[in-house]
């Protein structure tokens, strides 16, 4: 693997998918995802000006990003178990992956306690796929209204994963719906004013994702090579 080389596609990518669409690729936040990945690559990302990665177990995550470097970044990725919330909280500044009430109260609390601010994205299951997490589409906009106003919590926007067909375009609807979900809700309420993030695209389908007004991609293949 040549991290610094991969990072350079990585990025010549996003550039090029942004002119096709007439975009600001520093609109666009590129999230390194480092699951399965050692420490040692986490380092060497960071030397080469990685800022946010991806951990989709809260005890890698541990692992690899406690204690906190200075301006470093480690999202929750992946969906988090109850009794794990509290070492989410710990080793991580967002959870990316949420998608019931129980989860949001006992973040509150745990962040309240911890005295921390900490960004929440809502996993929508926006492929409807059986395998994956998330808010189902039907519910996700009657969810997000229901929810009670934040304190220590941000809700900053949505999160989802595209289809796995091996044809990125399958995705691109996933894409669409979880915009205009996002475009509906922000600035709704007064707990929705910082509402603006779409997590979404990957490393087979990022270009389609930035077609569709993704905010953050979330790449791990394409950087860090096959897990
Ligand atoms: C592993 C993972 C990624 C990265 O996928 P790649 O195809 O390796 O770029 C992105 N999002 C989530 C939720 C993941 O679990």
């Amino acid at each position: 693997m040549n991290l610094e080389s991969n990072k350079q596609i990585i990025l010549s990518r996003i550039s090029k998918a942004c002119e096709l669409t007439g975009r600001d690729p520093a609109a666009i936040r590129l999230v390194w995802v480092s699951k399965i990945q050692p420490v040692s690559a986490v380092e060497e990302a960071i030397a080469l000006g990685a800022r946010e990665f991806g951990e989709n177990r809260v005890q890698e995550a541990l692992e690899k990003f406690l204690p906190q470097r200075e301006g470093v970044i480690c999202r929750i990725i992946g969906p988090v178990q109850k009794n794990k919330l509290r070492k989410a909280v710990l080793a991580a500044q967002a959870i990316d992956s949420i998608a019931d009430l129980e989860s949001v109260l006992k973040l509150e609390a745990l962040c309240e306690e911890a005295n921390k601010n900490l960004e929440i994205l809502f996993q929508v299951n926006a492929s409807e796929e059986a395998t994956k997490s998330g808010l189902s589409m039907q519910e996700a906009a009657d969810f997000l209204h229901a929810l009670p106003e934040p304190k220590r919590l941000v809700y900053k926007g949505l999160m989802t994963i595209g289809k796995n067909t091996g044809n990125p375009e399958d995705s691109r609807v996933c894409f669409a719906f979880l915009r205009n979900l996002r475009d509906k809700i922000f600035n709704s309420h007064s707990k929705f004013s910082n509402f603006t993030e779409l997590s979404m695209g990957m490393t087979d389908d990022l270009e389609v994702a930035i077609a569709e007004g993704s905010t953050m991609l979330r790449v791990g293949t394409a950087l860090f090579g096959k897990r």
